[in-house]
């Protein structure tokens, strides 16, 4: 793989600050979020499952109450009315009709009234009009009252007569001797307008969904919202089949459909009926979803808002970083200036930025003091061979013209003989304090090696290097001197780039020229070039 690529793909793994934060925040936000909803899913749902079981078994009861009063007045009042018939003397037949008359209209308990002597006879019907006095009654409800001879409430039934669902409560009769005497009957047309659902068909499924039904003893539908139901069996649904069993109370419940129901129900003591009051689950289901992404849109506004304060400090969490890293990356190409240590909010970044200054500036001290090392002779301070010859690159490399003057300690070897090793190094000090003092401040002294030194002038001519060389030259011989003798030096001198493109040439020209100066008497400068004119 080329290593471009491999670098792009080694970039591609990282992840930045700002990314993680980011992830991380958003992480525990939808965790956190998750956690509550579902914990607020499930304590609502518990509560508000609760308060409409509640709440629906309260209606159920309120409603079974209603409907047990009612059957214990439309009793009583059969029971009554039954008594004071018999204890009527010789009414005419108009009176008894009136009677009942009288008795269907002032409570509305009944659809219809009939007074039936002991073989099953109508006797008097109100209403009239139904026109079955002096009919016999042939519905089993019916003779099955007739032959109890007491206080009875039937089953629904159809009856023959008017193909109508019907409920039939009678009293029985009987005269001051204790002889029967048939009985006093009321029906109720369950489908059409009746007591019933005078008194609880004013509420039809509420907003909520929430609706009730009544059944009857043996679990057929009396009264359900969906009229075209009423008579079916649903003696297999479970509320149902709890008050079947006399119970009252609250469960959840599949109904016929299978949906889901929450009941409450309560039974009909009189007569075995049961009312039902049934709120679908998934309205249930349906608030609570409304209410979660109420608070999912409430809490996103917070969410944002925190997004974005964290993408602001995770950037100038990562600027020192940043910074730092493209500082550090400068290290080591060429001089590098190091700037003031930046203070930061961040205590680590703060502690990183400050650490990384103090070590950078070691560093630099240290890199300095070695490169100085490197460049410097350690017995004169002047500059070595080394730098003379960078140098030299340099200004080549740069076109910037030079004059370079060599030039050589004359007769040396005999100071190192006569003196010593040390006084030959006291003389070469010498030479370099007074170099040092002959040039300014931007040309270039170096001990090129051995008792050899090289002057570099910069934008110098040849005539202006052979002025210094000379006034040098001059100065050296007039020095005090640790020898006897003055010490003296022969110089070659050389122009960039008028005796040489490169340094080995301007070299070479410079050391014919020193020759020359050696070979003919030494203590002179020779410019290269010159040299017969010297001659
Ligand atoms: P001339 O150049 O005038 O021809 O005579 P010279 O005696 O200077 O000639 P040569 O170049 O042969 O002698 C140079 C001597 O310098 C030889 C060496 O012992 C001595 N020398 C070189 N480097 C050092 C140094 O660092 N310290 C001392 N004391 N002597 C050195
Ligand atoms: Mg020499
Ligand atoms: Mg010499």
């Amino acid at each position: 793989m080329p290593l471009h690529q491999e670098a792009h793909l080694g970039r591609r793994q990282k992840i930045g600050l700002t990314a993680l934060l980011i992830g991380l925040v958003t992480m525990v936000f939808v965790l956190t979020s998750a956690i509550l909803l579902i914990a607020s899913y499930q304590s609502e749902k518990e509560s508000l499952t609760e308060t409409t079981l509640n709440l629906n078994y309260a209606n159920a009861s309120r409603m079974s109450q209603t409907a047990e009063s009612l059957f214990q007045s439309m009793l009583s009042t059969l029971d009554f009315s039954a008594h004071n018939l018999m204890s009527a003397d010789g009414p005419t037949e108009d009176l008894y009709n009136h009677y009942l008359e009288l008795m269907r209209q002032s409570s509305s308990y009944f659809n219809s009234i009939a007074l039936v002597n002991e073989n099953g006879m109508i006797r008097n019907v109100s209403p009239e009009s139904l026109g079955t006095a002096g009919l016999l009654y042939t519905s089993k409800p019916v003779l099955d009252a007739l032959a109890a001879k007491k206080t009875y409430i039937s089953q629904p039934y159809i009856t023959k007569n008017t193909a109508k669902m019907t409920m039939f409560i009678s009293e029985p009769l009987f005269d001051s001797e204790g002889r029967y005497q048939g009985m006093l009957g009321g029906t109720v047309y369950l489908e059409d307008k009746n007591i019933f659902s005078m008194i609880f068909e004013n509420n039809e499924r509420d907003e909520t969904g929430s609706y009730y039904y009544i059944v009857d003893s043996k679990g057929h539908l009396l009264y359900h919202p969906d009229k075209t139901r009423i008579g079916e069996d649903i003696s297999t649904n479970k509320a149902v089949v709890e008050l079947m069993k006399g119970h009252s109370g609250e469960q959840e419940v599949m109904n016929t459909g299978g949906v889901k129901m929450l009941a409450g129900y309560a039974n009909v003591p009189t007569s075995g009926w049961g009312v039902v009051v049934v709120s679908p689950v998934e309205v249930i289901h349906k608030q609570i979803i409304g209410h979660m992404e109420k608070i999912f849109w409430y809490t996103l506004l917070p969410f944002v808002l925190l997004l974005a304060v964290v993408i602001i400090v995770a950037r100038r969490l990562a600027s020192p970083f940043v910074y730092l890293a493209n500082l550090v990356s400068k290290v080591g190409k060429g001089k590098m200036e190091i700037p003031a240590a930046r203070s930061h909010w961040n205590r680590e970044a703060d502690l990183l930025t400050k650490t990384l200054f103090t070590a950078l500036t070691v560093m630099q001290k240290q890199t300095d003091q070695l490169t100085r090392h490197a460049m410097t002779d350690a017995l004169t301070g002047l500059a070595n061979r080394r730098a003379l010859e960078l140098i030299m690159e340099e200004w080549i490399a740069e076109r910037t013209p030079f004059s370079l003057i060599v030039m050589d300690v004359d007769k040396f070897k005999f100071v190192n003989d006569t003196y010593g090793h040390l006084t030959g190094d006291e003389v070469l000090k010498r030479v370099a304090t007074v170099l040092a003092a002959s040039v300014r401040p931007g040309d270039i002294c170096s001990r090129y090696g051995g008792e050899e030194f090289i002057i570099l002038l910069a934008n110098t001519r040849v005539e202006d290097a052979y002025i210094v060389a000379e006034r040098f030259r001059l100065a050296l011989a007039a020095s005090e001197a640790p020898t006897v003798t003055p010490i003296t030096v022969s110089q070659g001198i050389a122009q960039y780039p008028t005796h040489g493109q490169s340094s080995e040439m301007l070299l070479r020209n410079a050391d014919q020229a020193l020759y020359y100066a050696k070979n003919t008497g030494r203590n002179k400068t020779i410019i290269s070039g010159s040299e017969s004119e010297q001659a």
